[in-house]
């Protein structure tokens, strides 16, 4: 079915297209407390991951945000150069994170609705980059969604008014959410929509407006109040629960955590706190204007998106500023306009709706270049900014001396208005053209070609011009800013993130908490949440390969073994150790994940020097810490030294038959020499 998700910082939406309308899906209204009932709440999926000491699993949507002690928030900010985010022992990326609420999106339309989210287009901030684009596409893959297209927040918000409204004209989307303020201005044409402007404030949401309140109940209380860390949350959430009532109630009372007191907030005392609040949230609105040259009076229809614009307050400035009213919210609703207008989209795309759409580009994208003449680097325009999607172009190039026998080829988003280095320029990632042999630069010259899609995928191709030879020809997988994962990659850290280990007070049955684990791995019953291993990581890296046959360890496997050990064995802890060697014979993109690796504490390097193999280390480290070592050497040469070794339950071979990692409990293998008694 036509599917369109809004996935926001805060909530997300889900809507689909039934035949003859959209139907905004009630996803996890099961999970929304009565307390929490406001209108068309039971149409958002808040885009929290979480856990309980009271519940088992990882906890998604109204859940995590109403029952979590710890939670993860806005997942979504840190896509733009996802450099992971820390998780009890581990580091998880924010990609994976978003692939879960994805992945429980799904479930829950499957198990609660009976529908399907099979495909979607996917919206996303019209300021996105290309690595945040790139990698929401990358997180709805994982949890097995194909990404149709992914379309800009406003142009979702106004594709859904127009729907309704049939008209052309220039629309204002002033989009106030949970974290951020983004104002921008289209044009809608036959069903062209073009982004003329578009501007915004990242750190000005809901949750300032919260943080004010919250300073005002304090002052209220009138004397400072210590509270617990789940005190801490309760309150949080009863200030939230208070500003979203102020919005239609005058007054309301605020219960104090942990004691029977009751505060009341007027809906002035809060519009006066945060008065200044909603006065620079219109600032985007008129740096748009001022971009465009235009007055108030050149837009035709204002829309009010995000749930803080509900606040008749910021609905009020905006009327004063625009000096017009503003769209009602019965005809354009601030929570659900953007999954409506996905969902019109996908529709459309399906050929279910008889209507036309263009999808366009926000940015120019292009190359750097070197001027010959003045030696400096410029923007080359490859695809021009706001070209309907899908688009290829291509343009040509040469080498400004002779006989190279590569050529870095940069790939740039960027305004061929400004100079390179301006700050809103941004460079995905640079890419590597070579060539045959090295050739004269007349002989050198060559085609680039850029072709980018509807779902955010941007593949370049570079031709010899004299020979047509291919000399690069790669899709942008990765990116300058933050790190990129494979799909395997995130999926494996799904599986992770479905077994958040509990907390250690929690009450829970170790038993069934290993079987709840939703790992695609078989617990064996002796499985304790408590395990310790220490990893062979070299052993493991090396699989069995030999290096007199050419072959080479991997860290992509080592990496692999550990997320599959501690899927296995839920709420273990895992050192990994590795030797000094590993570092040089992995490739170089390897060696900058292991290095992560080993700031996060994941891996430790046996010092270079220190007995070439690691055996030494593990089995030292196992012994102090009565750990388990994963391995599959068989640590002969060890067993004298360290007679634990024999136990047969304290070594597990990790092999990987048919791609799938066992960990079975090996049998020693004793050594013939005699030990150091002469037994
Ligand atoms: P995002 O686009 O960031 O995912 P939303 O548009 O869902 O966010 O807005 C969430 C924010 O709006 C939260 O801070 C929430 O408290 C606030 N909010 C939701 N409804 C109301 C309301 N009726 N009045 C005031 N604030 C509201
Ligand atoms: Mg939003």
């Amino acid at each position: 079915m036509a599917t369109g998700i809004d996935f926001g910082t805060t909530n997300s939406v889900v809507a689909q297209w039934t035949g003859d309308d959209v139907e905004v899906l009630s996803l996890d209204s099961d999970h929304l407390d009565s307390d929490w009932l406001y209108p068309s709440f039971e149409n958002l999926f808040p885009t929290i991951v979480g856990e309980s000491s009271l519940r088992l699993g990882t906890l998604f949507g109204w859940e995590a945000k109403l029952r979590s002690n710890r939670v993860i928030e806005a997942c979504k900010r840190m896509l733009k150069d996802d450099g992971g985010i820390q998780l009890r022992d581990r580091r998880i990326s924010a990609t994976a994170v978003a692939a879960g609420v994805f992945q429980a999106m799904r479930d829950r339309a499957e198990n609660n609705l009976l529908t399907s989210i099979d495909s979607a287009v996917i919206t996303v901030p019209a300021n996105a980059r290309g690595g945040a684009r790139y990698r929401t596409r990358a997180a709805a893959r994982a949890a097995g969604i194909q990404v149709k297209a992914l379309l800009n927040e406003p142009t979702a918000a106004a594709i859904s008014y127009m729907h309704d409204m049939e008209e052309d004209g220039r629309i204002m989307v002033f989009d106030w959410g949970g974290g951020t303020i983004d104002v921008t201005v289209l044009e809608h044409v036959d069903g062209v929509f073009e982004e003329l402007a578009s501007r915004g404030i990242t750190q000005l949401g809901g949750i300032e407006v919260d943080k004010r309140l919250r300073n005002l109940i304090f002052r209220k209380v009138g004397r400072s109040m210590s509270l617990s860390v789940g005190e801490e949350r309760e309150l949080d959430l009863a200030v939230e629960r208070t500003k979203i009532r102020l919005s239609v109630e005058e007054a309301v009372l605020t219960k104090i955590p942990g004691s029977s007191k009751l505060i009341e907030v007027t809906r002035d005392e809060l519009e006066n706190e945060i008065a200044d609040l909603v006065e620079q949230a219109l600032q985007p609105a008129r740096m748009c204007l001022n971009d465009l040259g235009m007055d108030p009076d050149a837009i035709d229809g204002v829309l009010m998106i995000g749930g803080t614009s509900q606040m008749p307050c910021v609905r009020h400035a905006v009327e004063r500023f625009m000096n017009d009213e503003t769209v009602p919210a019965d005809i354009c609703h601030p929570m659900t306009a953007v999954a409506r207008g996905a969902a019109i989209a996908a529709a459309i795309f399906d050929n279910e709706l008889d209507s036309s759409l263009v999808v366009s580009s926000m940015y120019a994208l292009g190359t750097g270049i070197t001027d010959p003449k003045t030696n400096k680097k410029t923007f080359s325009t490859i695809i021009k900014q706001h070209s309907p999607l899908p688009i290829s172009e291509e343009k040509k190039y040469a080498p400004i001396d002779d006989n190279r026998t590569s050529l870095s080829v940069s790939v740039w988003e960027a305004d061929p208005e400004k100079p390179l280095e301006d700050k809103e320029n941004f460079q995905l990632t640079t890419l590597q053209l070579k060539y045959p042999r090295p050739l004269p630069a007349k002989d050198a010259t060559f085609t680039l070609r850029y072709t980018y899609t509807q779902d955010g995928l941007l593949h370049v191709r570079a031709t010899l011009d004299k020979t047509n030879m291919v000399v690069l020809d790669q899709e942008i997988t990765n990116f300058t800013h933050g790190n990129t994962l494979t799909l395997a990659e995130i999926q494996r850290q799904m599986t992770a993130l479905e077994g958040v280990p509990r907390t250690a007070s929690a009450p829970q049955p170790s038993q069934s908490a290993v079987g709840q684990s939703g790992s695609i791995f078989h617990s064996s019953p002796e499985a304790s949440p408590t395990k310790t291993f220490i990893v062979d990581g070299s052993n493991i890296a090396w699989g069995g390969g030999d290096i007199r046959r050419g072959d080479l360890p991997s860290f992509a496997r080592l990496l692999d073994a550990v997320d599959a050990l501690k899927a296995e064995f839920p709420g273990a802890t895992a050192d990994v150790i590795v030797d000094a060697a590993l570092a040089h014979q992995i490739t170089h993109l390897e060696s900058e994940a292991l290095k992560d690796a080993m700031r996060s504490g994941l891996v430790t390097q046996v010092p270079a020097g220190t007995n070439g193999k690691a055996d030494r280390m593990v089995a030292t480290l196992a012994s102090r810490k009565k750990a388990v070592v994963v391995t599959n050497d068989s640590f002969k040469e060890l067993q004298a030294e360290f007679p634990w070794l024999l136990d047969g339950d304290r070594v597990l071979g990790a092999t990987n038959p048919g791609g799938v990692w066992l960990f079975l409990p090996r049998t020693p293998i004793r050594s013939k020499r005699p030990d150091v008694n002469g037994r």
